[in-house]
């Protein structure tokens, strides 16, 4: 386990120094064996855009999926409604919130059925083309070209900052609409 230290933890890939916490992404763990390359990554800070461009992200992303999913297996998860394409998506059901974890861009978000609903129609929207913004409580997304960004506020602070690239929004639509049809069944159950 490493501490993230502003300006002086330095990144695994590129070996300069991370600026701010936003720039910075923490490595989760992965099944591999002891010999694999990936291994001195698990559990370090490194640039999200390095990762992003990183030639090991693909294998890195699948071994830490598979953990996933024996987690699953195992029991760690709540209530777990959708798994593939790299997402685990588990609804919290006390909090009435669904935990979408994203194994590819190593992300991590709480969104309630109303801001799914939403980011679905303006996930679409982007997707065709069209330049918008979504404001939703603590989430803002906006659209980047053909890209989205989302940033997570904690209050005024910003908790996290990712963009989804223009490959990734299929994705990102198939798992929202997981979210609004699991309520849709849910209310017509009670
Ligand atoms: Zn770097």
């Amino acid at each position: 386990m490493s501490f993230y230290i502003e300006k002086t933890t330095k990144c695994l890939i590129c070996g300069k120094p991370i600026e701010s916490f936003k720039e910075a992404v923490l490595l989760p763990y992965i099944i591999s064996d002891k010999s694999s390359s990936l291994l001195p990554f698990v559990k370090k800070y490194v640039h999200r855009k390095c990762f992003d461009n990183w030639n090991k992200r693909d294998e890195f992303a699948q071994s830490a999926f598979k953990l996933g999913e024996n987690m699953i297996r195992e029991g760690h998860y709540e209530n777990v409604i959708y798994y593939d394409k790299y997402f685990i998506i588990d609804y919290q059901k006390k909090e009435n919130f669904y935990k979408v974890r994203d194994f590819l861009l190593i992300f991590e978000i709480l969104i309630n059925k109303e801001q799914a609903e939403n980011a679905v129609n303006f996930f679409k929207k982007v997707y065709l083309g069209d330049n918008s913004k979504l404001e939703h409580g603590n989430i803002v997304f906006n659209s980047q070209g053909k890209d989205i960004l989302i940033i997570d506020y904690d209050k005024d602070e910003i908790n996290d900052e990712i963009i989804i690239p223009h490959f990734r929004i299929n994705d990102y639509i198939t798992a929202l609409d997981k979210i609004v049809k699991h309520n849709e069944n849910n209310n017509r159950e009670y």
